[in-house]
Order: C-alpha cells, then structure tokens, then sequence
C-alpha cells in the first residue's frame, strides 16, 4: 500500500452538476469514470476516503480469467451461458487493462504471465479435471493441464495452465487514471460520503425545512448512543445530553464536541434565531435557544429528527465512534 503515491482531492463543499455521479474511487469507479469521460460524458467521482482507501489498496493484483469461484461451481449456478460471459467479461477486462496502459503510457509494471492453479493437499485429485472441462465449455480453449507449475521452491503437483493472465501495480495504474480523469474534465472529490435520503430527511438538511413538531423518528428515543449526521455520518449529539424539553423536536444541552455544529445567525420567517449546521456536511439541523435547563448550561438544541441518524451505543465502535463512548450514557 505505501509503494505508490496517490493524487489527493478535495472534499465537496458546493453543488456539483455532471451527466453521472460515480460513488466510490476504487479500480471500477475510476475505470468507469476514466471510460466515460472519453467518451465525452461530464463525471463526477466521490469517495468518502481518499481515493483507492477500500478494497482495491490492497489486491494481489493478479488479471485472470480464472476465477477463484472455480468454473464448474459458476456452470451449476448459471449454466454454460453463464460462464462463457464470465470467461469474456474477465477476459475484455484484462484486454481493457491493457489498451490503457499503452494508450495513456502508464507505467505500472503490466506484463501479460501464465497462470497456474492447483490444488491443496488436501483437495481431490479429479477438481483439476472438472475444473478443465468447464473452463473449456466456458470458451477458454487454451487452458490446459501441466505437471506443476513453474515454482522451484515447491512443488504443486499437476495445474491448470491458464494462457496470457496479467499482473501489474494497481496503485500506480489508478494514480495516472485518476489524473486521466481530471485531464478529460472529471471532477474527483474525496472525504465525501454519498448517502440516500429520503424526501422529507432531503428537505430538512439540504432545503434549511423544519419537520411537523412531535413526528421527528428520535423525539422519544432514550437509548443510550450518539447521534451522526444523516448526510456525512459526523458526530453531532449524544443520549446523555438528551433531555424532553416538551417542544416536539429532540432536544440537547450540548453538541458531543463544539466544532462540529456552526451556530449561524438565521432572520427567516421574520424572527431572529441561530441556526444549528453541521461543520463539515454542512446540513441543516434545526436550531439553539437559551432556554435549556439552567443547571445544564442554559441551552436548548432544538434538531430535526430527519437530520440524525442514532448509533446504539452497542454499534458505536464497529461504526468507528468508540471516542464518544464517554458521552453515549443514558437520556437524562
Ligand atoms: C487481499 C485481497 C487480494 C485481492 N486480490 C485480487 C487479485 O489479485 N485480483 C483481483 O482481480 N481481485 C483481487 N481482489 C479483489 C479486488 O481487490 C476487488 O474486487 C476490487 O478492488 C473491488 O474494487 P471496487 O472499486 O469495486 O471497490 P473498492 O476498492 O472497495 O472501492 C469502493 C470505494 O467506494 C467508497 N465508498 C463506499 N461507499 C461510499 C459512500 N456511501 N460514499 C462515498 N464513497 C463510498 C469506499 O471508500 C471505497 O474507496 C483482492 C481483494 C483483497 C481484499
């Protein structure tokens, strides 16, 4: 993972416009967003890591056709047809692989190798053969049998010769695509979550409405957790600053840490209020009044329900929270 240097990018701060918005900045976001843009489509790429953070930071990167799932196991699921489009899609993929490198003169160390697979000890002799016999109905005609592979140091046993397999460093590859991406007018933006809304959560967060007093999901929640925000996931309140204010909105003393929530100066509606957005979604929450409970600081953080989404505090460290542990104590 630290054999290549990545471009960064931005996060999104302001409305973008583009013919497709690409979720996600692996090797099939970037390929997809790459193949659009040549073909003269506005892109726009988001990824709420850096770019190539997920899956794709840490394959072996072998280029095959033949696929861990074992063609025989395909042919029983999806029949003949089936693998035959797998053989082909994994094949064009490769070729694709290939023609960019060339085409944009990457240098990531891409050189077409035969592929070996064998068998462990412990598996049956005849796989092999079945395995053959479907690669073959799947259209890969030039796959065949040897005594072992080619590894001096150990001895497979027979293998499955796979023809013209590839290997490259798919770090260094994605790092040109990616500026391919910018240079044909791609828009790529990192730390940027892509999260779905539903009409009324979209209204609230993104449009600065207020939903109906005592219908908010959170109004007469009492579990103990945090509150995120519905768009970005960033932590905004906690269940231990939760308190029932009678006003129909959920209501808190505090924000889990001040930087997190902007406090702006809101004239709408011909009254003078201060606006609550979350800092780095920039979402519209609801808003703050001094009259909270005295002996808890005086405030009243009046939030939309569509706004949060609730982290039990039981989930709280497999989502990446665990630092406000502290703070997910029951509603007072
Ligand atoms: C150890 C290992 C070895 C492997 N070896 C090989 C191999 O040799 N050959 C091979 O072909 N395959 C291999 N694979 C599989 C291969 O790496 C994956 O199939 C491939 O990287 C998946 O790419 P992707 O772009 O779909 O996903 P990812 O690389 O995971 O990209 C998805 C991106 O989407 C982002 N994202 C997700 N949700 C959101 C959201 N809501 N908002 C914004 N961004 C979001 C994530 O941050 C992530 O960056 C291997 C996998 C592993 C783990």
């Amino acid at each position: 993972m630290a054999t290549a240097t990545l471009p960064s990018f931005p996060a999104l701060t302001s409305d973008e416009h583009a013919d497709v918005c690409i979720v996600g900045a692996g090797i099939a976001g970037l390929t997809t967003g790459y193949l659009l843009t040549r073909a003269g489509k506005s892109v726009v790429i988001l990824d709420d890591g850096p770019i190539v953070s997920g899956e794709t930071e840490r394959t072996t990167a072998h280029l095959v056709t033949a696929l861990d799932d074992r063609y025989f196991e395909l042919e029983r699921l999806h029949g003949e047809n089936g693998t035959k489009l797998a053989a082909e899609s994994h094949a064009a993929a490769i070729d694709a692989i290939e023609r960019i490198v060339r085409e944009e003169q990457i240098e990531c160390d891409f050189e077409r190798v035969d592929g070996y697979l064998f068998n462990a000890p412990d598996q049956p002799q005849d796989l092999l053969d079945r395995e053959l016999e479907a690669v073959r109905r799947s259209g890969l005609t030039t796959t065949k049998i040897v005594d072992r592979a080619p590894l001096a140091s150990f001895n497979t046993g027979r293998a499955l010769l796979f023809p013209r397999q590839a290997q490259f460093h798919p770090l260094k590859y994605l790092a040109a695509l990616a500026q391919a991406i910018v240079r044909e007018g791609g828009r790529i933006f990192a730390q940027t979550h892509a999260a779905a809304l539903t009409p009324e959560q979209f209204r609230v967060t993104q449009q600065n409405a207020t939903e109906r007093p005592g219908t908010g999901t959170h109004l007469d929640n009492e579990e103990p957790g945090i509150y995120v925000d519905i768009v970005s996931g960033e932590p905004l309140f906690a269940s231990s600053d939760k308190f029932e204010s009678g006003c129909g909105w959920p209501s808190f003393t505090k924000p889990v840490v001040p930087a997190y929530v902007n406090e702006l100066r809101d004239t709408a509606h011909g009254m003078v209020r201060t606006e609550v957005r979350s800092t780095h979604g920039d979402s519209h929450l609801g808003h703050v009044f001094s009259d909270g409970p005295a002996d808890r600081g005086g405030l009243r953080y009046c939030i939309n329900s569509a706004s949060l989404r609730f982290v039990h505090r039981d989930d709280m460290e497999a989502e990446g929270y665990s630092a406000y542990l502290d703070q997910a104590e029951n509603v007072r």
